[in-house]
């Protein structure tokens, strides 16, 4: 095909990584990225379902689109990813002048459903399993220096909130070669940064074997393995659970070099009670034991958590649950949601639902708590020299983002290349970013 694709990704990593897929597909047959909406001869949503306003907003989008078919017949219109699998169906009938409609599991059949559309009209395709792993496709990545690397789409879990295992099915590891393969590669061609993305990466390997034997391959190995590859020069994941966080992860994490201070450790309440009808299967003393015990083996780590509020028979009393853990876990940034119910999951039909009023006014309690406390944290870093990636200009155009390895966003007044590693003495902090002074700009070549 000829001509040029936009792509407008809603959600997660998972969700950003799947659309460097679809990018990769279009660029593989001839196309060329759009510079925006009225130039594009395909235009590609791929969606989120997470909460309720993604469905929202992808009817809004739909409703725009609309006028700029009916003059330009030609433009393709493509809705992929999760709310696709969800709503299947029902996005041509309430919006029939999309063209394909593609699930999670489809992507690998995505040029050949644009072809045909053309001839055929309005198709789907929303199988249920992955015969291909997106991995195998060609990607457009994003940047240069750093990738995210699948290693276990889907969740086995039932978290009574969650639909992402109704959208994205059950956890498949890809075997640990065609991992380390992709890393390798990624990195002979100037990669600097892996993120091992999956729903639930501290279970990777247990529906796979190690070639050659009947041993199921753990997360802790997968991590040592990519720490040594040569070249590389940090190693992130996302998310893990709780539950899952082993002592072995934690050693691999203290032990390996290029594995970066930072863990992504969703807590979702503070009460037990809620943490038990929400079906997570830890509660808020292990959960604070397990945090303790990563602090203690590394203590620089830098904590992320999610949280919800208003989860169905969420009292004050177990609210007030969850702001004591979060004064206790001392988290550096938190992202809160207010609960949302997802059609299909065990809460969407559970009494007591909250009203919006009660779930906002915790919600705003919630985020100036996390505010002083991700503010006090950051103050924390005042003085010290920590080592930075750059990522790219910042808006203003005469400094520079870059990144720790705490996953700290860090503005430096000097303009760097993207992809250079540098010293940073921080100067001064907020509570979601510091500003740095560079110290030592022998690194500010790329490496
Ligand atoms: N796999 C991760 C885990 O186990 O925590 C999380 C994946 S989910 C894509 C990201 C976050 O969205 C969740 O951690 C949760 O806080 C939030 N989330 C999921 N379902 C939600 C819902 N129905 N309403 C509000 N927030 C939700
Ligand atoms: Fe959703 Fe729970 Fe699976 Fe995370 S672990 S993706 S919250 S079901």
């Amino acid at each position: 095909m000829t001509g040029t694709y936009l792509i407008r990704t809603f959600g997660c990593q998972m969700n950003e990584h799947d659309s460097e897929r679809i990018g990769g597909l279009l660029r593989s047959d001839g196309m060329s990225p759009a510079d925006d909406l009225e130039g594009a001869s395909v235009v590609v949503f791929n969606t989120c379902a997470i909460r309720e306003n993604a469905d929202n907003r992808l009817y809004g989008n739909l409703g725009h689109l609309k006028p700029l078919k009916a003059r330009n017949p030609g433009l393709r219109i493509v809705v992929a990813g999760c709310l696709a699998q969800k709503d299947r169906g029902s996005i041509q009938e309430r919006a029939p002048w999309v063209d394909v409609v593609i699930g999670t599991h489809a992507l690998p059949s995505l040029l050949d459903l644009l072809r045909r559309s053309e001839r055929e009209g309005p198709l789907m395709d929303v199988r249920e399993h992955t015969e291909t792993f997106p991995s195998a496709l060609p990607a457009a990545r994003h940047d240069a220096f750093r990738a995210w690397v699948s290693i276990a789409p889907g969740c086995d879990n039932a978290c009574t909130f969650c639909i992402v295992p109704l959208v994205r099915g059950p956890q498949r590891s890809r075997p640990i070669g065609d991992i380390l393969a992709e890393v390798q590669g990624l990195v002979a061609r100037g990669v600097v940064e892996v993120t091992l993305l999956g729903q639930n990466v501290n279970t990777y390997g247990r529906d796979v074997t190690v070639p050659g034997s009947s041993r199921r391959p753990l997360f802790a190995d997968l991590l040592r393995e990519v720490d040594g590859v040569k070249g590389l020069r940090r190693v992130r994941f996302t998310s893990p659970h709780p539950h899952d966080f082993t002592e072995d992860v934690i050693a691999a994490i203290a032990g390996c070099e290029r594995v970066c201070e930072h863990i992504h450790f969703p807590l979702q309440s503070g009460s037990d009670r809620v943490l038990r009808a929400m079906r997570r299967s830890y509660r808020r003393e292990r959960y604070l034991g397990w945090l303790d015990q990563i602090r203690r083996a590394v203590p620089a780590i830098g904590v992320s958590t999610d949280i919800i509020v208003g989860f169905p028979g969420e009292t004050e009393r177990d609210f007030q649950d969850t702001l004591e853990v979060v004064e206790r876990a001392r988290f550096d940034s938190a992202y809160t949601f207010q609960y949302s119910p997802r059609p299909g999951t065990a809460a969407a039909t559970m009494d007591e639902q909250i009203s919006k009023e009660v779930v906002q006014e915790r919600f705003d309690r919630l985020v100036t708590l996390q505010e002083r406390i991700s503010t006090e944290r950051a103050a924390e870093q005042l003085g010290r020299t920590l080592e930075v990636l750059v990522e790219g200009g910042d808006r203003r155009g005469d400094s520079t983002r870059s990144r720790t390895r705490t996953n700290r966003i860090v503005h430096l007044s000097a303009p760097l290349e993207p992809g250079a590693f540098a010293q940073a003495r921080i100067t001064a902090t907020a509570p979601h970013h510091l500003m740095g002074d560079l110290v030592d700009a022998r690194a500010g070549a790329r490496v």
